[in-house]
């Protein structure tokens, strides 16, 4: 059974993005590092013409740009046509574990409902299950400064031809600057991206940055949501009066919420550290790959918005271990996505959509081998579920194959 608390599926894919990274390893030499149900999702949004590519040697690397709204029925239909109970509009509000099982009260309008799991995943992001089930984890800014909320917004109506012409990227950070310098804008940051979308004159701008509050305290989130959409709108004005291509373009859509990148990271089996990642590690109990940098979005020492690189070395990859998403406490719990366990450095390079579905997809593997052979999380054989893992198509090691990054370039990387 899947319980979400909204009327769609997908979390942060559908309430506000439009691009997966983590896919392909950044640099000249591009590698793809993430495969099985990641691929399938990909390759259905891309029968309907629906994706492309969109090159990048830098930053997080080449993204797979998806139509976000198509992506809603590409997960209903991944939900539906397997079978599970499917129950929207309900949020998980309670936790009462005994023995084997865990008892889950959801909430929804109809009232409070218990649902009695032999096995749970929680991929909540904030990990609701394990806080309401009492285990171990670190809050966002309890040891480092949590990573800023964003905004997204959606123009339509910009004259694309006309932006590259006068410059495209290095125009429009120059024109940031020149806006914060001389004050006619009051931007809260001097960077992002405003990137084109899969729907004509279309752009998706990542840009606002909301800092200082707490996520997950309902009166600091108010205050959030507030700040994120006044932002959108300075960003707007900025744009119609500042950037080339933009004089007749208007918001035509906000995120659903404001985006939250980290909020509790679980205490797990095991711990993934900024050295596992900067070292290129691949350990034997491996469940995926990440080439993806470590991308810190955060409030400076001077007060100004930062955002911080490191990449890991060579153009390389690490591996996850499969204690990443075992929570410590929980014998019949996985934890997957943004709250998996990880120290706040390693969450900043981990927590792109291609690697927080590869942990979906581990943990959903795992917990049928759980039931199979009737054992806890712990005690999943690792082997056997990197067979599994390696039958569906996910990619355990650096593949010697450099990738197909151009713009239609998905369908010569991934077979179906
Ligand atoms: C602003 C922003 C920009 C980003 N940009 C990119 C990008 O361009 N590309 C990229 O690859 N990654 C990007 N990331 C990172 C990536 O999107 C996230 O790390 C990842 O999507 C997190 O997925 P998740 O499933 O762990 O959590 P979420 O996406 O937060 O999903 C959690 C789901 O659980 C539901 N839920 C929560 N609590 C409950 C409850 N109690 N009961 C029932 N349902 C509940 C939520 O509604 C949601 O559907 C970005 C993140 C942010 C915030």
């Amino acid at each position: 059974m899947i319980v979400e608390r909204y009327g769609f599926p997908g979390g942060t894919s559908t309430q506000m993005l439009d691009t997966f990274y983590g896919f392909f390893t950044p640099g000249d030499s591009p590698r793809k590092v993430v495969g099985g149900i990641p691929d399938m999702v990909v390759n259905t949004l891309d029968a309907s013409g629906d994706i492309f590519l969109r090159p990048n040697t830098y930053g997080a690397g080449t993204g797979v740009n998806y139509n976000p709204e198509k992506l809603k029925l590409v997960w209903d239909s991944l939900i539906t046509s397997a079978g599970i109970q499917y129950l929207l509009h309900s949020t998980l509000v309670d936790v009462v574990q005994t023995g084997e099982e865990n008892i889950c009260i959801i909430w929804n309008k109809g009232g409070f409902y218990k649902i009695i799991a032999r096995r749970v995943i929680d991929a909540s992001g904030d990990a609701d299950f394990c806080h309401l089930a009492g285990f171990a984890y670190e809050t966002a800014g309890e040891k480092e400064p949590a990573q800023s909320m964003t905004t997204t917004f959606r123009m339509s109506n910009v004259d694309l031809a006309q932006y590259e012409k006068a410059g495209g990227k290095k125009m429009l950070m120059q024109k940031m600057n020149d806006a914060v310098a001389t004050a006619t804008h009051p931007l809260p940051r001097k960077e992002g991206s405003a990137h084109e979308m899969n729907a004509t004159k279309c752009i998706s701008t990542v840009a606002v940055k909301v800092s200082g509050y707490n996520a997950l305290k309902a009166n600091e989130l108010t205050k959030a949501e507030l700040e994120g959409r006044q932002q959108a709108f300075i960003f707007e004005k900025f744009f119609k009066d500042e950037v080339p291509g933009y004089q007749d373009a208007n918001i035509i859509g906000l995120s659903h919420q404001i985006g939250v990148r980290e909020t509790r990271r679980v205490y797990g089996m095991y711990r993934l550290t900024k050295e596992d990642c900067m070292n290129a590690l691949i350990p034997g109990d491996n469940i995926f790959l990440c080439g993806a940098p470590i991308e810190d979005h955060r409030m400076g020492k001077d007060g100004e918005s930062e955002t911080v690189w490191q990449y890991v070395p060579g153009n390389g990859v690490y591996g996850v271990p499969y204690g990443t998403i075992v929570p410590a406490a929980g014998e019949t719990v996985w934890v997957v996505g943004r709250c998996f366990s990880a120290t706040h450095d390693a969450h900043a390079s981990c927590r792109s959509m291609a690697q927080t579905m590869s942990m979906g997809q581990a943990a959903g593997l795992a917990t049928v081998l759980s039931l199979y052979h009737d054992c806890s999380a712990s005690s999943v054989d690792i082997k056997m579920l990197q067979q599994q893992l390696l039958v569906i198509g996910a990619v355990l090691e650096m593949p010697v194959a450099v990738a197909d990054t151009s713009r239609n370039g998905w369908k010569n990387n991934s077979p179906t």
